[in-house]
């Protein structure tokens, strides 16, 4: 199954295949910033299941550390995903994908939430074991 995404104004689109490694909330300083909003929804892909469909001549990228290259549209600044290199995975932000059903399983970085989300999923302090964290839970 694929879907297509677009920016904010359409210039760039992209489409994922297949099924997300994973989705949920970012709550870390950093997607604030970034995003503009209290906290980042994301879809984990694996690199091979994005592609750029039309419009990569616009796809803008900006690296503030080796953990995540934020790409967005220079057109209308509309963000798109962020890639993960050493992660191997790469985020499309929910927003971007609105036809994907989003179907959130925990919440990241939660021990620097500025939004409370009492919904019963699990609340990490930093990130999963696996993706380098200490895998740590924190209280809702
Ligand atoms: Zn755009
Ligand atoms: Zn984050």
């Amino acid at each position: 199954m694929t879907h297509i995404g677009k920016c904010f104004c359409g210039a760039v689109s992209l489409e994922v295949k297949g099924e997300a490694e994973g989705m949920g909330y970012c709550h870390c300083r950093s997607c604030r910033s970034w995003s503009g909003g209290p906290v980042n929804a994301f879809t984990l892909w694996k690199p091979e299941n994005v592609r750029i469909m039309a419009g990569a001549e616009h796809v803008g990228m900006f690296q503030k550390t080796p953990l995540s290259q934020r790409q967005y549209c220079t057109k209308c600044g509309g963000h798109l995903m962020t890639v993960h290199p050493t992660l191997g995975l790469v985020d499309v932000f929910a927003a971007t994908i609105p036809d994907v059903a989003f179907k959130p399983g925990v919440h990241v970085n939660y021990s620097e939430t500025v939004l409370p989300m009492r919904d019963g999923l699990p609340k990490l302090k930093d990130f999963p074991a696996e993706l380098g964290g200490s895998g740590e839970a924190v209280p809702e």
